[in-house]
């Protein structure tokens, strides 16, 4: 029996997806062969990684002067590789801190180039996305990063910062997929695939191509991204078993209709969660209403020595990884794009259920 799977990453896939994986393991389309024994060189497999760009393309509306890269390091690989591939002859970069992520691509940097911290909200323990009238941006700046979905703090963008003429770069890792984007506003975009795209491996690198030009010498070539886009991510070999199932989630996520439609699934799930939050003195929501997440939901009980029977209980209903990342305690509900609407419903219940009898 499957469980729902509220994991902040990796995370629940599409069972549809896990099917046909299943039915194609043996033998992919006659090929004779899995998917995982083929040469990322042969016909097969370059028809698979092209089918998976294409779709990410379409899903995202990917401008043509943006390149697409499979890559491998996840998101923390790329927090020392951004630096490495757009520093150029730039000093400092300048970050927005929102959270434990944003802090850990911070420290990263440091290893690279003097960091700027334009705006944080540490001061409110990361429960909002600072104002962009706040930042104190730097005009010489090599680009600004940011972390459009802290998945630990529950923090989400839900606006697009105006960086001016200074490339904006965002970690996605958690909310790519979710939603549109305005592909064109972002210098580069970044996520692991193993929160709402794929199986861990696979790291998607979205860059502009006028940006290709600034890496510093010591870049390995690996992580070079404009090596790497001239070899049409295939300078090394690519994690290919995760871009397959990666574009078995692409083909799926436009058969749900594309980003607007699963955007609007996306809302609907979310709502189910913060109704309860909102209506109970039970649970507590500590992020800023305007900046909550719609991919992973904290909150607290008021009481924490019920939090061990609550995640029992839970685990009782067939509901498990609910548990709050170490750094903030509590609970955390990830809903991604696979979570289905009846996995948030039946959480919903628990919830009052739970309230009912403990409160
Ligand atoms: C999960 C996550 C990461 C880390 O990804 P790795 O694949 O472990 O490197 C970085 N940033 C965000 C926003 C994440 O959600």
């Amino acid at each position: 029996m499957r469980v729902f799977n509220f994991s902040a990453g990796p995370a629940v896939l599409p069972e549809s997806v896990l099917q046909q994986a299943a039915a194609e393991m043996l033998d992919w389309r006659g090929s004779g062969m899995s998917v995982m024994e083929m040469s990322h060189r042969g016909k097969e497999f370059i028809s698979i990684a092209a089918k998976a760009e294409a779709d990410l393309r379409t899903l995202l509306a990917i401008p043509a002067n943006h390149k697409v890269l499979f890559l491998q390091g996840g998101a923390i690989g790329e927090n020392a590789i951004v630096p490495m591939n757009l520093l150029g002859d730039r000093k400092s970069i300048d970050f927005i801190n929102t959270g434990e992520w944003s802090k850990k691509t911070i420290k990263e940097a440091k290893r690279y180039a003097k960091v700027n911290v334009a705006a944080s909200s540490e001061d409110r323990a990361f429960t909002y996305v600072p104002a962009r009238e706040t930042w104190q941006l730097d005009p010489d700046a090599a680009y600004v990063h940011v972390c459009t979905n802290e998945t630990i703090g529950g923090v989400e963008y839900h606006w697009t910062p105006d960086t001016g003429d200074v490339p904006l770069v965002a970690d996605m890792s958690s909310h790519l997929l979710s939603r549109p984007v305005d592909v064109a506003r972002y210098g580069v975009i970044y996520g692991g695939a193993q929160k709402n795209m794929g199986p861990a491996g696979l790291t998607v690198v979205i860059v502009r191509d006028d940006l290709l030009d600034r890496a510093l010498p010591i870049c390995p070539s690996a992580f070079h991204w404009k090596e790497q886009a001239e070899a049409e991510s295939m300078l090394n070999t690519p994690p290919t078993y995760a871009i397959y199932i990666a574009g078995l989630v692409f083909e799926w996520a436009l058969a749900q209709g594309g980003l607007a439609a699963i955007e609007r699934r996306n809302i609907a799930k979310a709502n189910v969660l913060y109704d309860v939050l909102d209506a109970s003195g039970f649970y507590a929501s500590p992020v800023r209403r305007e900046d909550r997440s719609r991919m992973n939901v904290p909150f607290k009980l008021r009481d924490d020595k019920l939090d061990a029977s609550f995640l029992e209980g839970a685990k009782a209903r067939g509901m498990i990884q609910l548990k709050g990342h170490r750094s903030v305690g509590g609970m955390r509900a990830s809903i991604y794009n696979a979570m289905p609407i009846e996995g948030v419903r039946a959480l919903a219940e628990y919830m009052r259920d739970f309230e009912r009898s403990h409160g």
